[in-house]
């Protein structure tokens, strides 16, 4: 096991740790303190700000090939770096550490994809008949602020850097405070590759804090988070008062449909690892599994069986699948949701309580025939339970996915190529997965619908999020 890392903040290049107060953060598997995080002052903040403003003037007048080689630079110190990365990751967040490692791989690949995309950033002209011209052309937005989540600390964070990075805007980030050293491990990757270091830079402070001073300033165009509806509806409003562009990648509640042609056998491998992966803290995580009473009972004996099987301990165990849940008020959100759900009838198949009594441990969870009334049907439980319900036909099980005012991803399991375009068309989801657990790629576009947020992360839509159109009419 590694030991955690001295913790610092990241201000035009310079490594801020000393002579600022700090925040304590936690090993969630222990519940012990592994580090102190320095809190950005207010000038700290201005600081930050005016160098987004100059780093933006710099690094916008780059060239493609330029920016291109740097983001490449980094991606390769991020494959180096993996492994050290990863094992801050899983101290600070829980996570198994091969996945750690596997999501600090993932972010090399999305430099690597976005390094290409910065010399396909095309416009487009429109020679009209009687000589003239109009020319489309994309600028960067300007200098971005991104606010990440704690479930994911590493993609998160290069989700908010990679694309405005590649598009030619400075950006500020600030992780979570809860998992800080694997954003500040990727910002330090960048600045050692080249990026300039008032083009990229890494704060942290009180979330609602940092965000007012941040977004409070002209200098800031557009903002970017990832994390609840509730926080995402509240930025969106800070946002609004400067008119600044803004992603929102926010909370989902997951609809799977298994209709009695799906293969079972796969959907099951496939759907259970899916739902306990981090702990079920994820925002496409599998939850309300929507299944054709022809194979429910089927389906519920095969999920309760293979949740029982998931070996849960400290991320840093040979062979654990699932680590314990990232904080405190996961576990207590999670047991009061389960109670809740008994309280109104649910059936309880296994799981539903905390284990032990040091680390935020808790059982993989199966719920099943969950009222609609029931807290867990209406808000994101964020925890490792699935909710197992049987659903009458394909009509019904439509109606609920598109039931809930999120939007994010929907799974489905069936044969039939014709419903499978059916639900294409008809599910409210910005991603919708097929006979696969897979949801994101590199390439694709990641973001969701309704109250799940709106704009793109991933694939060219990630760059051009941080871009604006300028339309130049020639006569
Ligand atoms: P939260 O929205 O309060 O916090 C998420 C992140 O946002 C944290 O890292 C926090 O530091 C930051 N944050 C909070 N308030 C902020 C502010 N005013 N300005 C800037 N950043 C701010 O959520 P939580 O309590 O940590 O988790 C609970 C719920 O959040 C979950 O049930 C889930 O719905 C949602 N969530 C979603 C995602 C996602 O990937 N979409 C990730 C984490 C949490």
């Amino acid at each position: 096991m590694a030991n955690y890392t001295t913790l610092n903040l990241l201000i035009g290049g310079e490594k801020i740790t000393e002579g600022r107060e700090t925040i304590e953060v936690v090993d969630p598997a222990t519940e012990e303190v592994i580090g102190q995080l320095p809190k950005a002052t207010a000038s700290d903040l201005d600081d930050a700000l005016a160098n987004a403003k100059s780093g933006f003037d710099t690094w916008r007048r780059k060239s493609a090939d330029e920016r291109a080689s740097t983001l490449l630079k980094a991606a390769q110190l991020i494959r180096e770096r993996a492994s050290d990365i990863g094992q801050l990751l899983t101290l600070e967040q829980g996570k198994p550490v091969k996945e750690a490692i596997g999501e600090t791989m993932y972010c090399a690949m999305l430099l690597e994809f976005y390094a290409g995309e910065c010399k396909r950033l095309y416009g487009r002209t429109l020679v009209r008949p009687e000589g003239s011209r109009v020319e489309v052309q994309y600028h960067p937005v300007g200098p971005v602020a991104g606010f990440s989540a704690w479930n994911f600390p590493a993609i998160n964070v290069m989700r908010k850097i990679g694309g405005a990075l590649a598009a030619g805007c400075s950006v500020i980030v600030k992780p979570s405070e809860e998992t800080p050293a694997a954003g500040i491990a990727l910002v330090q990757a960048m600045l050692d590759a080249g990026v300039p270091g008032d083009a990229v830079q890494c704060v942290f402070g009180v979330p609602d804090e940092v965000s007012r001073h941040l977004l409070g300033s002209p200098i800031i165009r557009k903002v970017t988070f990832t994390g609840s509806t509730a926080v995402g509806k509240h930025l969106s409003k800070l946002a609004a008062e400067d008119l600044k562009v803004t992603t929102m990648e926010l909370g989902g509640h997951g609809p799977v449909l298994v209709f009695d042609d799906a293969d079972v056998e796969k959907a099951l491998n496939t759907m259970a690892a899916n739902k306990y992966r981090n702990a079920g803290q994820v925002c496409v995580s599998p939850t309300r599994f929507l299944i054709q009473e022809d194979v429910f009972e089927k389906f519920r004996d095969g999920f309760v069986e293979r949740a029982e099987a998931v070996k849960v301990g400290n991320g840093f165990e040979d062979g654990v699948q699932m680590g314990p849940m990232a904080n405190a008020r996961g576990v207590d959100g999670i047991q009061s949701k389960i109670a809740n759900a008994k309280d109104r009838g649910a059936k309880l198949l296994t799981g539903g309580e905390r284990i032990g009594n040091q680390g935020y441990f808790h059982q993989p969870t199966v719920l099943s025939e969950v009222p609609l009334d029931a807290e867990i049907m209406n808000e994101e439980p964020f925890g490792p339970v699935a909710i197992l319900n049987p659903m009458s036909g394909e009509d019904a099980m439509i109606e609920e996915a598109n039931r809930l005012p999120y939007g994010l991803a929907a799974h489905a399991w069936t044969s039939d190529p014709a419903r499978r375009r059916r639900l294409a068309a008809e599910i409210e989801a910005g991603m919708l997965a097929l006979n696969t657990g897979s949801v994101s790629a590199v390439d694709a576009p990641f973001g969701g619908v309704k109250w799940s947020g709106h704009g793109s992360e991933d694939g060219p839509e990630g760059v051009m999020a941080c871009m604006v159109p300028k339309t130049v009419h020639e006569g």
